[in-house]
């Protein structure tokens, strides 16, 4: 649910990025959206095409890049994919620490035709 307002942004930000340009629609919106960022691709997907719906933006492509979210291992100093129920470094089995990678969450390229 909280995808709507973020989702209305992005309509926002392609909107004005597409007027600024003097096109006449936005064909194609990349986001990067991080497994922790706290949102859903789906959803996201779900209420563009509802928000858009009527804007230059109807009828873009969405194109979603999803970045798995990555822990890292100090000892070892290396960063991995965390396995289902634990956070234990590949190589050295300790628990590792949570990074930044995966809480991704933006605009990444705009396409507009003109
Ligand atoms: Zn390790």
């Amino acid at each position: 649910m909280h995808e709507y307002p973020i989702t209305e942004q992005i309509v926002k930000i392609a909107s004005d990025k597409a007027k600024e340009n003097n096109a006449r629609k936005v064909t194609r919106i990349a986001l990067v959206v991080g497994e922790y960022s706290g949102f859903i691709g789906e959803s996201i997907q779900m209420y563009f095409d509802i928000i858009s719906k009527g804007t230059i933006c109807e009828g873009a492509f969405l194109e979603i890049e999803k970045i798995k979210a990555k822990w890292y291992c100090p000892a070892c100093d290396i960063y991995y994919l965390r396995q289902p129920f634990s956070f234990a470094c590949p190589q050295c089995g300790k628990d590792g620490e949570p990074t930044s990678i995966g809480k991704e969450f933006y605009v990444k390229n705009i396409e507009v035709e003109t």
